[in-house]
Formats: C-alpha cells, sequence, structure tokens
C-alpha cells in the first residue's frame, strides 16, 4: 500500500468538525424502528446511519436479522432523512444486494475478518467499487489478520478505506464484553498513518454506561471516529439491547466528548497505560473468579468433613501449604509477609465457609 495517503481522502473530504460518527440500531427489526431512530439522528453529528440487516450470531436460534428486505427501509432513510447508510456484508451476496440497494458504507464484521476465504470473496465482489469499506479487527488479536484483510482490498482497487477496533474476545470474564488492544491499534496506524481509524465502543464495553468513557479514551488516542449502536427502545432491541444508547443519550456523549488534539508521545503514553491496565482488570477479575472457585471447593471438603465428623481446622495441612506458596511466592519476588497476608485472609474465609456447613 505506497500510496497510502489516498486512503483517508474519503475522510478529508468530509470537512467535519469533530469526530466521524456512524450509529444506528444494532439490527434493523421493522420498517418503522428503522426509520423513527434515523428521524431521532436526523439534527445530530451522526454521519452514517447503521444497521445490521445479515446479523451473525454466536449461537444459532437468535435474531438472524431481517436480511434484504431492510435495506429497502435503509433506501428509505436516505430518501427521508438525507442520512447516509452502512452495514455489514460477510459474503458476496451481501455485497452484491447492498451496492444494488446504494449503501454508502459496507464494514467486514469481526467474525469474517478472521476468515481469508470470506474476506477475499467480500473484496472480489467489491473490486473497484468507491464505496467506503472499513474492516473490524478479527476476534483474535492478530494485527497480521486484520492488516491482511486491508491488503485484499486495497488490491482490488478499493480505495476509500478504514479500519474499526470493537475489541477482542478473550477466556477471561472482564469488565468488558470485547477487550480493547490499544496498542495494537496504535500499531497498526504506525505502519499505515492515513488509515482512518473508528472505535466502536459499544462492541467493546457491551454496557451503554462504559461507552463514553471508551469513547473518550480513543479521542485521547487520535481515533478519527466512533460507531455508536443506537436504539429508541435500547432494553427492548432485538440485539446488543445491553449495549444500545437512545439517541437523546448519544447527542449527550457527541456534546461531552473533549476532543484533544495530541502529540503521538502523549497518545503512546495514554495507549500504553490504558493497555497496562486492562491486562491488570483481567487479572484482577481471574483473582476474583478463582476464589470463588477456591471456596466451593472448600465447601465440599466441608461437606465431607462433617458426614465424617472430623474438625475444621486441620492445622498440618495448613502448614504445608503455607509453606509451599511461601517459597513460590518468593520464587516471584513476593514478600513472605504478603504471602502470609494474603493466606492468611484466604484460610480464615474457607473456614468461615467450612463452619456454616458444619453447624448447618
Ligand atoms: C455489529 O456491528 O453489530 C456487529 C455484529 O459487530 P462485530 O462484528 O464487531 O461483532
Ligand atoms: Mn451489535
Amino acid at each position: 500500500m505506497e500510496n497510502s495517503a489516498a486512503l483517508r481522502t474519503w475522510l478529508d473530504e468530509m470537512n467535519l468538525d469533530h469526530p466521524l460518527v456512524i450509529a444506528g440500531p444494532c439490527s434493523a427489526e421493522t420498517e418503522e424502528q428503522v426509520l423513527k431512530i434515523a428521524h431521532e439522528l436526523k439534527d445530530s453529528d451522526v454521519n452514517y446511519y447503521r444497521a445490521g440487516i445479515w446479523k451473525p450470531r454466536t449461537r444459532p436460534g437468535n435474531f438472524e436479522g431481517v436480511g434484504s428486505i431492510g435495506l429497502k427501509w435503509l433506501q428509505k432513510v436516505k430518501e427521508e432523512t438525507g442520512l447516509k447508510t452502512a452495514t455489514e456484508v460477510a459474503n458476496r451476496n451481501h455485497v452484491e444486494l447492498a451496492l444494488e440497494h446504494d449503501v454508502d458504507l459496507l464494514w467486514i464484521g469481526a467474525r469474517s475478518t478472521v476468515s481469508p476465504f470470506i474476506v477475499q470473496e467480500i473484496a472480489d465482489a467489491l473490486e473497484g467499487t468507491d464505496k467506503i469499506v472499513l474492516v473490524k479487527n478479527p476476534v483474535n488479536p492478530d494485527l497480521s489478520l486484520w492488516l491482511g484483510g486491508i491488503e485484499r482490498l486495497y488490491k482490488k482497487n478499493i480505495k476509500k478505506l478504514g479500519v474499526i477496533h470493537r475489541g477482542f474476545s478473550t477466556y477471561e470474564k472482564t469488565k468488558y464484553r470485547n477487550i480493547p488492544e490499544w496498542q495494537l491499534a496504535i500499531e497498526l496506524q504506525n505502519k499505515f498513518p492515513d488509515l482512518p481509524l473508528v472505535c466502536d465502543p459499544s462492541h467493546i464495553t457491551g454496557k451503554r454506561d462504559m461507552i463514553f468513557d471508551v469513547s473518550q479514551a480513543a479521542l485521547d488516542l487520535n481515533y478519527d471516529g466512533l460507531m455508536i449502536e443506537t436504539h429508541f427502545d435500547p432494553d427492548n432491541a432485538w440485539s446488543d439491547a445491553a449495549q444500545q444508547v437512545t439517541p437523546t443519550a448519544l447527542k449527550g456523549i457527541m456534546r461531552d466528548l473533549k476532543i484533544r488534539k495530541e502529540t503521538n508521545e502523549e497518545a503512546e503514553y495514554k495507549s500504553k497505560l490504558s493497555n497496562l491496565r486492562a491486562q491488570i482488570d483481567v487479572i484482577d477479575n481471574g483473582l476474583v473468579e478463582n476464589m470463588g472457585k477456591r471456596m466451593k471447593i472448600a465447601d465440599e471438603i466441608g461437606q465431607l468433613k462433617k458426614r465424617k465428623n472430623v474438625a475444621v481446622l486441620q492445622s498440618q495441612r495448613w502448614n504445608e501449604i503455607l509453606g509451599k506458596m511461601i517459597l513460590e511466592g518468593e520464587e516471584k519476588g513476593l514478600s513472605e509477609e504478603f504471602i502470609l497476608r494474603i493466606f492468611k485472609a484466604i484460610h480464615q474465609e474457607s473456614i468461615n465457609h467450612q463452619e456454616k456447613i458444619i453447624n448447618a
């Protein structure tokens, strides 16, 4: 992508005095719903109206989208409100239908970006298009896979490109639905400084009350835009209910976000800090999760002890554990005093659990 400066001309030509905003429901549900939300977003910073027409669901049986009828509703949105439109495409058929219905911006979803076959099929179907195409990060934190998606499109002479950071899947439960890897997106930006970078705080957080903070973090890292799921009745949305905001809330978010122009050095510092904090969050969640598991096992031991009628406290076993942990701790650079304090607290909690069981 030698001439990558061409990549962002579509965005520069928009001459926006605010971040690019893509907003609208997770899914198109009914014609009335699509049009009502669009009308409520008409006089706002929203540049592109999004609605999922085909929904990739993790498990079958959930709402899988209204299909191509929804594209007619998006055409109506454009006629009635003047908003440009955006939807996700995941195969050749989707691309052909979206182009037929003149959707202005297409994006490749996280579950498609992981598959080079799918991305190639989409790129082939889009060859030479002057539509804007955005590539969401793959669900796994693999920068090459993400870049590969962009390169496949670029090779097919698709020049109005950009990426969307929507966070990454983790096995551990965290406060995020999909954990942001700010450093990865920064690396991508370093490689292709002209590639517009959009953040999708809805899919990162999974919760509407965290959307503002993640949006602000993205803007502080010089992101070019935001994609935020918006619905007039979020709680009753047919998909992703917990993470959608109302049009009024969206306008509030856009009003309150601070747009700071930062140097690369500041942005890099913040990205590193955010990344490290995200790692700490994962570990803290794991600690609590593991404590919960440990106490469940202690409960089972309590049941056994009750049946056998033995005492809760068995100091020999406890001293063995403590000795082992002090040695382990030493290897990891943890002081004996710290290990003692932590394990005494854990042990006390176990005893409390078991006493409750034995005395029940
Ligand atoms: C979406 O934007 O509604 C969507 C399904 O996103 P993702 O591909 O990020 O899961
Ligand atoms: Mn969604």
